[in-house]
This record gives C-alpha cells, structure tokens and sequence, in this order.
C-alpha cells in the first residue's frame, strides 16, 4: 500500500515533521503538489517566487514530485496509487484549515485517512494560553509565555530508505517567466549572510528602509522553505538576537491570533470599526489606483509601493507606513490593501498580513490607537534619511540630492521630471481621519 505525501506551504526537506513521519512509515511514498486555488489571478512576480521554491525542492527531491490542478485531484490520486493514507502538513490559518477539513471528509468518504503532522511554527498556534485556558489578545504576555516553550532541535530528514513511487499527472507547473532565488539552500544561506552582515546591529538597523538591515527570510517562511525552529536554535542572547527573536514570535502570535479568530482573516477584530464611514473603492477609484501603482506625490509611500510592484516585498516600516496611508489619509478600509499585498508579496502570509493591516488601522490586537497616523514625510527623513530609498524606487525623483528627495514641493525643479503632486493634503486628512474617529465613539 501507499502513501500520498501532500506538499502545501512545507517546500522544504529538512525539519519537516510530516516529511519525516511519512518517512518513517515505511510505506511506499508518492508526492504531490497541488497548485494554489487563485493562482492564475496573482501577480507576475508571486507566481514566479512560487515556481522557484517548487523548483527549488523538486532539485532537491529523489523523485518527481506530481503536481495536481486542483485539490479534489488527491483523491483521485490516492485512489488511482492505492494510497490508504494522506500525510500532510497542518495548516492553522482560516483558508488552510478549511481546505484540510473538506479534503479529509472527502478522503474518510472513500475510506483514506488524512493524517495532519507539524506546523510551520516553533510554538503550534493555540499552545500558549492564560492561566485559565483563555487565548493571549497582546503580544508581550504572549512572548513572554511563548519564550517558556522549548520547540526543540532541528528535525533531521534523510529520504535515502524511503520508496518512491511516481504518479504522471500529466500537469506541470506554468513557466517561470524570469527568475527568483528561492529553496531551503537559499533560505538557509540567506540566513547565514544575515547572521554576518546585520543581525549584530539588528536593533537598529531593522528600522532604516535605504538599508538591508533584515533578514529577507519573509518568502522563505511563507513558503516554508524553512522552519522557524532551524533559525531559533542558533540564535544567542544578545539584544539584536533577542529583537530578531522578538519578530520571529510576531509571526506565531499573529497565527495564534488568526486560529482562535478565523473570522479576523477579513473582518475586523475590533469590531466596532466595521461602523465608520470609509471610502468607496468605485467612487474614489482614482485615489486607490495612485496608492497601488506609488503615484500619491508622497515619496516614501511612493517608492514602497513600487518596490512591492517591482520585487514582490517591502520593507516592514514601510508597510507601516503606506498601510496608515491608505487607511487614514484616503480612509480606505484596511481590507482593500490587504488583498493587493496578497495579490503583490511574495511573503504573503494570511495572519501576519491581516493583522499588520489590522494593528496599523487601529482595529487589530495590541492596536496601535486608531489616533496615531504616521506622517509619511518625518518617516521618510527619519528611515530613509539620505533619500536613497526612495531615488531607488522613484526615477522622477533621483536629481534631487539627499534628503530632499522626501519634500520635492521646496525645489524649484522638484517636479522637473514628472512626479506627480500630491494627491490628499496629509495634515488635513489625519483631521478627517480623527473626525471620523470621534463620530464613531460617539456613536
Ligand atoms: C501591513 C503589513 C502587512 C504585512 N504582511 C506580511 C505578510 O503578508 N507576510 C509576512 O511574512 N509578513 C508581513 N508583515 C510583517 C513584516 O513586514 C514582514 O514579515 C517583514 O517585513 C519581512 O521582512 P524580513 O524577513 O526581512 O523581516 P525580519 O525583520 O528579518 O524578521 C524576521 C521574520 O520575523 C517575522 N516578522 C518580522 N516582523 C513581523 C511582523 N511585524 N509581523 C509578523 N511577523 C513578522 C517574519 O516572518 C520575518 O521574516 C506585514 C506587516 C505589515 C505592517
């Protein structure tokens, strides 16, 4: 009898409990790999980081790894090997677990077992809890209690004792159209790199947009090209190691916020915000399409925009910072953006997208309050203070020396290359934005 190993967002070898569980089975192993339902509608460049990490594992891997059109594909599949068992990866987010419970049911219907084994987190979402069993809603007690949980070594895989047997579905994943370095080679030399070049000034350095002060280990955790506990372990105590260790636990606690809260994946968390008056996507159409394609005439906002179109991340204060943009001066809701960053990143990952929307509009866990809207211009000057940043995303901008490129409006040849004005007055919407706050609490 066989076994179907089912790929989802595990792309990797190495610490991989499922991979390793099948393994030791002892069963003859046939893997799949379906392809993501909405995939035709992502952008060029998330498609492509998708293709590289497959790439990247089925290089790695000792025998073709199918892949399938759709998820109601694996019963067939399973029906067609004789497979008795599915062993998979568990997924905690809204979409996966759904997906996970009408796989199985559709299995047991024809009498296969779906066995769920691991996780992509150091600390399985719902394992940290209060006292009394309740979930933590902030984030320092989380880190606190998350900190006391020991995720263990690395999990060694070895597939040479395993069997293969190959299924041809007949399908294979689309072209690459160019290409992206990604796979667990490249996410562990990434880390690797960091751990050389930055992760000592980490601290400080995570915050300056115009340096690589990160680890770019985004994708790679998406994708699970690597998992968190490989990272951990070799970490120290130094304060930059702590920081790094900090937002590494950002990541679970957003997933353990998104598996008690499913509904938090497009609705609000504090509900009350469902209630204020917003923009009309259709009606202020204009407004939207300048936010998505870096037109506002705000050079930060602008060049983070465009460094999200041109290579499918941004740098995370960025995102604060455009996520304030769209939310509180054109008083989008937080949702519309955070479907053109999934459409857009190739780290998109549904808890920590949903709730870095969520925080930075004020209606998430741990909010930052609804009043504080970033200023577009002083967060230019302070983590992009040389201006290089935004010369690299802004072409119209790059005769402007220095700072300045962040106030174009004080130089008689700012707009001399065709950067567009701005398209809202900030001072003059964070008001509206404080308005509409103040209507809402006096509701
Ligand atoms: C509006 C908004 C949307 C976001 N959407 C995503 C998303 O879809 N996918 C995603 O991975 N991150 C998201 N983030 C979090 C953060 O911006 C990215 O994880 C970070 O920029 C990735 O770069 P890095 O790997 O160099 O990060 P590093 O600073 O090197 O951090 C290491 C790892 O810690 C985790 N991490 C760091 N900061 C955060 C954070 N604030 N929240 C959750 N995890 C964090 C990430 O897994 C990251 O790879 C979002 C943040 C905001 C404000």
């Amino acid at each position: 009898m066989a076994t179907l190993y089912w790929f989802r967002n595990d792309l990797r070898i190495q610490d991989n409990e499922a991979l390793a569980r099948v393994i030791d089975s002892g069963e003859a192993i046939t893997p799949v790999f379906v392809l993501p339902e909405g995939f035709s509608e992502l952008s060029e460049i998330r498609k492509n980081s998708l293709i590289a990490s497959f790439i990247a594992l089925q290089a790695d891997f000792p025998t073709k790894i199918s892949i399938l059109h759709k998820h109601s594909d694996l019963l067939a599949v399973a029906n067609q090997v004789s497979a008795g068992k599915v062993i998979s990866m568990r997924a905690y987010d809204t979409t996966g677990k759904l997906l996970q419970a009408k796989i199985a049911q559709e299995l047991f219907e024809a009498g296969i077992a779906l066995e769920l084994v691991g996780s992509n987190y150091a600390v399985t979402p719902g394992t940290v809890l209060k006292d009394d069993g309740s979930p933590l809603r902030v984030y320092t007690p989380f880190y606190k209690r998350w900190s006391q949980f020991d995720p263990g070594r690395p999990i060694q895989v070895s597939l040479q004792t395993a069997r293969w047997i190959e299924y041809q579905s007949g399908f294979e994943l689309p072209t690459a159209t160019f290409e992206v370095r990604a796979g667990e080679k490249f996410a562990l030399e990434t880390f690797a790199k960091f751990r050389k070049r930055a992760l000592s000034n980490y601290s400080d350095g995570r915050n300056r947009m115009d340096q690589s002060g990160t680890s770019h280990l985004s994708h790679a955790l998406a994708h699970g090209e690597i998992h968190p506990r490989t990272l951990l372990v070799q970490l120290g105590d130094s304060p930059s190691e702590e920081t790094f260790r900090k937002e590494i636990c950002w990541r679970e606690f957003y997933a353990d916020v998104l598996f008690h809260n499913p509904h938090t994946l497009t609705e609000y968390y504090n509900e009350e915000f469902a209630r204020m008056a917003y923009a009309n996507p259709e009606k202020d159409q204009e407004l939207l399409v300048a936010w998505q394609q870096g037109k506002t005439g705000y050079p930060v906002v602008d060049a983070a925009m465009r460094q999200l179109l041109t290579t499918g991340w941004m740098h995370n204060r960025a995102r604060m910072v455009v996520a304030s943009f769209l939310v509180k001066d054109l008083h989008f809701e937080w949702q519309i953006g955070a479907s053109w960053f999934e459409e857009h990143l190739t780290d998109f990952d549904p808890a920590s997208n949903a709730h870095g929307w969520q925080w930075t509009a004020g209606c998430g866990t741990d909010a930052s309050p609804y009043y504080r809207v970033f200023n577009p211009i002083l967060q230019g000057l302070k983590f992009d203070p040389n201006g290089d940043y935004v010369r690299k995303f802004v072409p119209e901008l790059r005769h402007l020396v220095g700072a300045s490129v962040h106030t174009p409006w004080e130089f008689i040849d700012g707009y001399s290359l065709g950067y567009p004005a701005q398209i809202v007055d900030h001072a003059k919407e964070r008001d509206e934005a404080l308005a509409r706050l103040k209507a809402l609490k006096g509701q």
